[in-house]
């Protein structure tokens, strides 16, 4: 291959530089490792060579985003076999493009194909030999995706030169597979992480080439640009769906219900190469013949690994039970196939054996396995038709697995979040419907586990019946529990017992109304009765401006911005804390109140209510009196707290994890919409803090005594200080701020805790002697909580049952939360609230501090008639404790944080603290723990610490 003319450029263009800089030539250099040729077909000659658009030859570096969108730009217009579109922009505004490849006669009759895609994935529409004409003359479709970790570069370079090699090439296995084929490459899916990272790539560039997978040339910076903008994982959000990229992506893919969609990743830099298929767990609802053909596709392409040399393997620890990566197609009956290079950067890597591996030896792996994978697809596409239209039969079979089960999200008066979640759901082309009235069903199951032949499903719930094309996903992400087969349960205990490893690679549990928050249950027949589609309530919202009072309902998640948002622009806002009944409409407690008398200097006030409650699509009540009802609250009493507008900073940078502070921010940024700040946690002590009344601290960790006692100073003083896992777990250390302990500490004094959680207990369900109580003598027989257990632990059992424990926590299940339902940090609320739950820190409330949310739903058991001990806590008679919702949570790991804290809350001098065990944030997806979060930031300041008086 002759070489380019910009290639003899930019070997000129090297030296130069390096002697303006003053800098030293180094003694070799990277361009010399590979000399393997990628793009070697024929190809025509006015289509723009990849080199056309880099300073550097093709695949010796990172491809920068705006480089491959220039790239993409310009082929759009030099041939006839592409079509590019603009499926979305991400956060930083950079485009995110689906490029369609095919002959120029499949690119002119796109349009038709898409519609013959649409008919063949509906099996009640048409019938077998509709389908077999269909599946005759339906092009095979490939949907080639990559980089979707933004440091994982060379998938995205591979990108660039299969675009180039498809629409370029004039070699006749090219043209044939096109007459026949779609190929869909989405280069780049996470462009903005790209980017963070091709500029880390350039500023830590030193002159010598540097092979040391430790350098920062290697990582990259805090947060690496695995992530995008928000730091948000976007291989963990595909049915979560929270970002722009997703939301662009996934309706897209829906529509086009590709055969194979290849996810092309990198892994870290000693390893190999990895393709699918994956070992188990693998989830039950994929099909089988999506395994089937998995092997088929892996065979063949590790025929051209053995050709060229190239060590890879399969398996390993490729699992597949989790359905938010992009193999979420594989539940829609798609093929997924996931591609992990080891990340050579882009100098090249020392591997242990002592040789050098290129990056463009690794932008040749992700190539080379491209054209295998497309091959194979080319020669068994029309079987795979023929089991797709298997499946796609079976699913809206009356005899499938199934046709008799039907998910339900119960009506509810957080319309907010239940049309969030209805959205979500739509997208996936799952169909939604509503029951106009209730429904009488026999055997439902419910989140806790409890089955019921008799179950009233209220008027207004969700009810999505999965006897429908979609049904495997919808299992997948509705069911309760994902099944884990019992070798997989073994297996993962033997490693747990053994060393404590894991053969789970991501969370275990994942239903969305759990993560939601919602109530739901599963019925198991196929509602088909009273139901009418789902339609998103969209009305313009009215309200009456001579009220005296506008309220929000507190259960709907709006309310919260519409308090955060009316506060920032100068408004004076309150929350009703009880429920309450006002003008004849009904409040639940929570519900933010508007009062005109509050606001006397603000002009335009109704106005700005409308609009703010007109921006999140929110109904308000208009209120003409403030009498409440019988003995509930009226306006003038204490149950109209007056809330103080948040001035919020976000602690960040690399003490914190970059996820967790970037949910935080996104959160932020994506419900509230006000002002706030991320600083910098190494600099607090340098820090004005009184410029905050509320401090967000994300999972951190390797905080100084001194970091440590500036918050205690500025907690004292009034500042709310909100925390989450790791940072919990230092504050609720020996030296931390405030007393709340982790649970290994306190076994010298466990009775205590247990002797305040009996009261607890008592407070939930009182019983009293009424003669008794009204007896003058003294009552000898009065018989206390902690006598009524003679069996309970000593601190040395304690200890060695926790050490034990400890081995089997959960890495991402759910459990249940037992929710205190008059706090102010549970305002909209359900009673059991689901809670995603990993190794997290256990928190131990005592006298002074609140748990508000605490692990383990109390159940009745009438055959409990004795006091029991799990651990350091008793359960009264009568009682038994759920903990595990979904996932796997060993028995000894519910033992062990049964009773514990999940959210506490201590007031401090002038201010609070407030801790959650865990991250209430997660993936931007757990939106019922995230409700106690944005409770916190926003009310925190007004009801939590000393109201303060400007003077
Ligand atoms: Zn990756």
């Amino acid at each position: 291959m002759k070489l380019h003319p910009l290639q003899l450029l930019s070997l000129f263009l090297t030296i130069p530089f390096l002697l303006i800089a003053d800098l030293s030539t180094p003694t070799s250099f990277s361009s010399n490792l590979y000399n393997k040729i990628i793009l070697d077909g024929n190809y025509i000659d006015n289509i723009d060579h990849p080199d056309t658009f880099l300073d550097f030859n093709y695949a010796e570096r990172v491809t920068n985003p705006a480089q491959i969108s220039a790239a993409v730009q310009a082929y759009s217009v030099q041939s006839d076999r592409i079509k590019v579109i603009e499926y979305g922009r991400t956060h930083e505004n950079r485009p995110l493009y689906a490029v369609f490849i095919s002959s120029p006669a499949n690119i002119k009759r796109l349009d038709a194909i898409k519609t013959d895609i649409a008919l063949l994935a509906d099996a009640r529409k048409i019938n077998d030999s509709k389908a077999n004409s269909i599946i005759k003359n339906l092009p095979a479709v490939a949907w080639m995706a990559y980089s979707i970790h933004g440091n994982e570069t060379s998938g995205a370079d591979a990108a660039l030169g299969i675009i180039y090699h498809l629409i370029a090439s004039e070699d006749e296995d090219v043209v044939n597979m096109l007459e026949n084929m779609v190929v869909i490459v989405d280069p780049m899916m996470n462009p903005d992480g790209r980017d963070r990272f091709a500029k880390s790539l350039e500023q830590y560039r030193g002159t010598a080439p540097n092979y040391d997978d430790q350098s920062l040339l290697h990582s990259g910076d805090w947060p690496s640009g695995r992530t995008n903008h928000y730091f948000f994982d976007l291989n963990r959000d595909w049915f979560y769906q929270t970002q722009p990229e997703t939301q662009g992506r996934v309706p897209l893919i829906n529509a086009w219900r590709p055969q194979i969609l290849v996810d092309g990743h990198e892994m870290g830099a000693q390893d190999t190469f990895m393709t699918g298929p994956p070992r188990e767990p693998i989830n039950t609802n994929v099909d089988k013949d999506i395994i089937k053909w998995g092997h088929v596709f892996a065979d063949e392409q590790a025929k051209v690994f053995d050709q060229n040399n190239w060590r890879f393997y399969t398996g390993e620890w490729h699992e597949d039970l989790y359905p938010g990566y992009s193999f979420y197609v594989q539940f829609r009956g798609s093929l997924g196939i996931l591609y992990e290079q080891s990340r050579m950067a882009e100098d090249g890597v020392r591997r242990q054996e002592g040789t050098i591996q290129s990056y463009k030896e690794s932008v040749h792996h992700q190539f080379a396995s491209t054209i295998s994978n497309l091959k194979s697809l080319e020669k068994y596409s029309k079987q795979m038709y023929q089991d797709y239209w298997d499946g796609r039969k079976y699913n809206v079979s009356r005899d499938g697995e199934y046709a008799n089960q039907t998910f339900v999200v119960l009506a509810t008066e957080n319309r907010g979040r239940i049309n969030t979640l209805a959205k979500k759901l739509a997208s996936q082309d799952i169909e939604i419907y509503v029951n106009t009235k209730p429904l009488r069903v026999g055997s439902t199951l419910k989140q806790n586990g409890e089955t019921t032949d008799n179950y009233l499903i209220p008027a207004g719930s969700l009810v999505i019946p999965n006897l429908q094309p979609e049904a495997p996903l919808i299992s997948a992400i509705l069911e309760f529990d994902a099944e884990i087969i019992e070798p997989v349960l073994k297996e993962e205990r033997r490693k747990t017992l053994k060393n404590g490893s894991s053969i789970m690679y991501d969370t275990t549990a994942f239903n969305l109304t759990m993560m939601y928050g919602l109530e739901a249950v599963t019925v198991n027949q196929n509602l088909q009765r009273d139901l009418e589609p789902w339609s998103i309530d969209q009305k313009a919202v009215e309200i009456n401006k001579d009220a005296l009072i506008w309220v929000a309902n507190g259960v709907d998640d709006r309310s919260v911005p519409f308090a955060a948002r009316l506060m920032e622009l100068g408004v004076e806002v309150r929350i009703i804390d009880k429920e309450s009944i006002l003008s004849g409409q009904e409040f639940p407690r929570g519900s933010v109140a508007v009062i005109a008398m509050d606001n006397p200097n603000f002009q335009n006030l109704s106005s700005t209510v409308q609009k703010v409650a007109s921006e999140l699509n929110l109904d308000v009540a208009s209120v003409t009196s403030g009498f409440g009802a019988e003995e509930l609250p009226d306006w003038g009493g204490r149950h109209f707290r007056l809330l103080e507008r948040p001035q919020v900073a976000i602690l960040s940078y690399d003490d914190f994890s970059s996820y967790d502070v970037g949910v935080s921010w996104w959160s932020m940024d994506h419900y509230l919409g006000i002002r706030h700040s991320q600083i910098n946690g190494s600099a607090l002590n340098y820090t004005d803090l009184r410029r905050y009344n509320t401090i967000i601290m994300p999972s951190g960790r390797g905080f100084s005594s001194s970091q440590l006692s500036a918050l205690r100073d500025w907690v004292r003083q009034g500042g709310t200080l909100i925390a989450n896992n790791s940072s919990s777990r230092s504050l609720a250390s020996d030296n931390g701020i405030g007393s709340v302990k982790q649970l290994a500490s306190t076994f010298e004094n466990s009775s205590d805790y247990n002797i305040n959680l009996q009261r607890e207990f008592e407070a939930l369900n009182v019983v009293i002697d009424v003669e008794k109580t009204n007896d003058n003598k003294v009552d000898f027989d009065l018989a206390y909580p902690w006598e009524n257990n003679k069996s309970q632990y000593s601190k040395q059992e304690l200890e060695k049952r926790d050490a034990w424990q400890a081995r089997f926590m959960p890495s991402g299940a759910i459990v249940a939360g037992r929710v205190d339902n008059e706090h102010w940090l549970t305002f909209g609320t359900i009673g059991t609230l689901p809670l995603l739950y990993s190794n997290y820190p256990i928190l131990m409330t005592n006298r002074s501090s609140e748990a508000v949310v605490r692990i383990g739903e109390l159940v009745d058991d009438p055959e409990a008639e004795e006091y029991r001990s799990i651990n350091w806590s008793d359960l009264p008679p009568g009682k038994n404790l759920n903990v595990r919702m979904s996932g796997l949570v060993w028995p000894e790991a519910s033992q062990r944080i049964a009773n514990s804290a999940y959210l506490t809350r201590e007031r401090v001098g002038r201010g609070q603290v407030i801790l959650f065990s865990g991250e209430p944030n997660f993936r931007g997806a757990a939106q019922g723990a995230n409700r106690l979060w944005l409770n916190a930031v926003v009310y925190g300041a007004g009801l939590g610490a000393s109201n303060k008086i400007e003077l």
